[in-house]
């Protein structure tokens, strides 16, 4: 279960944050490690001090340009935010997720992403919308922001006692076999040619978005399409195009 699980740190700027981080991880047994456009070297002498002797998981740490490429294999993308935002989203506390990771990891492409911000701002609304939910430490309204890698260890402490408590559960049964979730990769893919299509037949206008491809994905990411239900959508929005343009071929 914890070999599922990948954290991913967005703009990090601190590498000593990044050590503290690789510290957290393996203090708790996760080793995938994901930086999305750092703002800093990975590799320093501060980040392997902070690292305390895991910094073979600073070596190993795969770099990405966008959160889209380091997540693009997720079933499960889960943004760890220090406030709310404009456009309410699916909230869950670090207990909570921790109830439902063993229920996440089983499918056999199961792959968990915890997402989490920059130092300065955090992440950007785009960023979470992104995500299926909304971790939040509860913390003092008054101090609510976490150093990074003390908001990581917080959430893979979680991740680390709900493998602890599965490990007592009795195992899955063979006939609970679990239809394989939808990629972020393809959601993202049915994102953009909805949007497409949308924009098409007029429905949505780019000029007025009106937060309508947020509120879709929101409602999207909360029915957690298998990978053939996505292929059903995806084919109702190329007979759609077709339909709506019949001289041009659907791309
Ligand atoms: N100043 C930023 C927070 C930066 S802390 C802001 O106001 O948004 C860096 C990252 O640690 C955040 O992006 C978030 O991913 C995580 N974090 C910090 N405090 C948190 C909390 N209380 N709950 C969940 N995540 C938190």
């Amino acid at each position: 279960m914890l070999d599922r699980i990948r954290i991913v740190l967005i703009g990090t700027s601190h590498p000593g944050n990044i050590g503290g981080v690789a510290r957290a991880m393996h203090n708790m047994g996760l080793a995938d490690l994901a930086l999305v456009a750092p703002r800093c070297d990975v590799l320093t002498q501060e980040s392997i001090s902070r690292a305390s002797g895991a910094d073979h998981l600073l070596h190993r740490a795969a770099i990405h340009a966008t959160l889209e490429d380091a997540v693009a294999d997720c079933t499960l993308a889960v943004g760890a935010s220090a406030r709310s935002r404009t456009l309410p989203w699916p909230m869950i506390s670090p207990r909570e997720l921790a109830e439902r990771l063993p229920t996440e990891c089983r499918p056999a492409n199961a792959r968990i992403a915890l997402v989490f911000g920059r130092e300065d701002s955090g992440l950007t609304n785009a960023e979470l919308q992104r995500c299926h939910a909304h971790v939040h430490i509860p913390t003092n309204a008054d101090f609510s922001s976490l150093n990074l890698a003390a908001a990581v260890q917080v959430l893979a402490y979680e991740c680390r006692m709900a493998w602890l408590t599965q490990a007592d559960a009795p195992p899955a049964q063979e006939d609970d076999e679990e239809a394989a979730l939808a990629s972020h990769e393809e959601l993202e893919r049915y994102f953009e040619h909805l949007e497409r299509t949308l924009i098409a037949i007029e429905f949505h206008d780019p000029a007025q978005p009106r937060q309508l491809m947020a509120r879709l994905r929101r409602l999207y990411l909360r029915a957690r399409p298998e990978k053939m239900e996505m292929n059903i959508l995806r084919g109702i929005l190329s007979a759609t195009e077709k339909a709506a343009q019949p001289n041009t071929t659907p791309r």
